[in-house]
């Protein structure tokens, strides 16, 4: 049976064909095996707030256990020893498994973190399906260099997997996520754990029950899925660990840098943002209202690279806002399973606290509401789409990602003054421009203290394009060549004859 056209088809199809098949328990050594602690926890529809499976929370004997199975993956498994073609193809084989699959994987993905199921179904499931191919042709690309002698002796490098990999992925996207960690990690000849989200682990789950028809051998990829202060915790301070991939808060990486800097593992941090979204009176206007439209409210504004700060050159200001209220105030919040929904909920009631939180106090600390600015009248955990004007920029609301569907304008008069006032902030991840003038582009684009700058356009992410902050936004890259340089190390040679 195929996935049925309407939300309420599709979540009965969930129920009834989906989730039974659905193993939650962790995967561990190529098999899911019986949890070794007796936590249990719910997995929340964030549409329905229903839960949609219980499952156990994997504890610290969990993730030892899985951290094992890698390591001994590792050091005595046959996965670093391959060829690089034939770790190539079982990577190619888990992208064809991923495309057959597609409609149950985004239905599983979409209920579970609330997402639109279109978009997951368009962009994350395929997406990751071509990360996993793009990094199975890197297997077979990875080169050492020959150095010129130091007189007889001669002087080579090779690089080398890293090792034992632990992947801690946010809720956000979390099926992209993984292949952004995994596909790399592994094409190196690295074995990994993967620390799925709490707050949306099905994914996760469902890719671990397709990794032995895809050929990988036991213990090369485990999916343990815990509380991050537990599971978490553990799995970045396990000693057998050679480094961390992590996406997710500033906050949690300062936790885990903490917990693993007595023995110092590689660490490559994707954080979060408070995109700079900024307007010149020259641009297309047309085309910038829909992506600024697009870049505050897509995925509830739940979205590492959504823009929380508009500029707008002052010609335009009034205009430009205008249109940008009326297109926050028509768009249709719903059921993310329903096709013609553009806004789901948030992914759960402590997240919506905060969200209503941070707007009550920017409006408190004196800033104008333009739209929004409550939970939305659907109820549940939907928040209205929600602009607000006036506000400062040592605001917190101008300094913290709010993770919600909120934005705030802000007028400004030239390229100085809003170069100034977008680097103006803590995070540097991704900022957008519009402008006409290829100058005014090419300048900003060259002040802006970012890792990603997206011109007269937004949200491009690329399999051979690397991604990845500067500031508290995060150190290194995921995707594309810095990709795979994050899971290799080299070795150099000297030999005397
Ligand atoms: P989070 O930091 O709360 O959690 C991320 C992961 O870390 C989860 O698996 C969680 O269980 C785990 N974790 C929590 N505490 C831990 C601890 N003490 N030790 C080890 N692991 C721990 O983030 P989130 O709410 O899942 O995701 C939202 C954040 O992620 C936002 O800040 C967002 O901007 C960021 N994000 C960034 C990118 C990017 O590419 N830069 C992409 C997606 C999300």
């Amino acid at each position: 049976m195929s996935c049925p056209p309407d939300a309420s088809g599709r979540r009965d199809y969930l129920a009834a064909h989906v989730l039974p098949a659905l193993d939650v328990r962790p995967f561990i050594g190529g098999a899911f095996v019986e949890p070794r602690t007796d936590a249990t926890f719910a997995v929340g529809d964030p549409t329905t707030e229903q839960a949609l499976v219980t499952m156990p929370a994997a504890g610290k004997a969990d993730v030892e256990a899985a951290v094992e199975a890698a390591r001994s993956a590792f050091d005595e498994g046959p996965w670093p020893r391959m060829s690089p073609s034939e770790r190539g193809a079982v990577l190619n084989r888990l992208a064809g498994i991923i495309d057959r699959d597609l409609e149950d994987l985004a239905l599983l993905e979409s209920a579970d973190a609330g997402k639109r199921f279109q978009g997951v179904r368009a962009w994350d499931i395929p997406h990751a399906a071509t990360v996993y191919r793009y990094y199975a042709e890197w297997a077979g690309r990875i080169y050492g260099d020959t150095l010129p002698p130091a007189g007889p002796v001669r002087v080579s490098t090779q690089r080398e997997p890293v090792g034992v990999c632990a992947a801690i992925i946010p809720w956000n996207f979390p099926f992209a996520c993984i292949s952004w960690k995994m596909a790399p990690a592994l094409a190196a000849g690295c074995t990994v754990v993967i620390k799925a989200a709490e707050r949306a682990p099905l994914s996760a789950q469902a890719l671990a029950s397709r990794f032995a028809e895809a050929g990988f051998p036991p213990g090369v990829v485990n999916v343990v899925t815990g509380a991050g202060d537990v599971a978490g915790a553990a799995l970045a301070s396990d000693a057998r660990i050679d480094k961390i991939t992590f996406t997710g808060s500033a906050e949690t990486a300062r936790s885990i840098t903490r917990g693993s800097s007595w023995r110092m593992p590689r660490l490559t941090t994707e954080l979060g943002g408070k995109g700079a979204n900024v307007v010149f009176a020259d641009a297309d206007l047309d085309a910038a209202l829909d992506a600024t439209t697009d870049a505050v409210f897509d995925l509830s504004g739940q979205n590492c690279c959504a823009a929380g700060r508009t500029y707008v050159q002052r010609e335009v200001y009034e205009e430009f806002v205008g249109r940008l209220v009326k297109q926050a105030r028509s768009r249709r919040l719903g059921d993310p399973l329903d096709d013609s929904t553009q806004q789901g909920p948030l992914i759960d009631r402590d997240h919506l606290r905060t969200v209503s939180g941070m707007v009550t106090q920017a409006l408190d600390d004196g800033a104008r509401l333009l739209t929004g600015g409550s939970p939305a009248e659907l109820g549940g955990l939907f928040y209205e789409p929600t602009l607000l004007g006036d506000v400062s920029a040592g605001d917190r609301i101008s300094r913290e990602e709010v993770f919600g569907p909120v934005g705030c304008v802000y007028p400004f008069t030239d390229l100085d003054e809003v170069v100034a006032l977008a680097n103006d902030s803590d995070y540097g991840l991704s900022a957008s421009v519009w402008t006409s003038r290829p100058g005014t582009a090419d300048s900003f684009a060259e002040r802006v203290r970012v890792g990603t700058c997206w011109v007269n356009c937004f949200g491009y992410f690329l399999p051979y394009v690397p991604w990845g902050g500067v500031k508290l936004s995060g150190n290194g890259h995921d995707l594309g060549r810095e990709g795979i340089e994050a899971f290799l190390s080299t070795k150099v040679v000297y030999r005397a004859p």
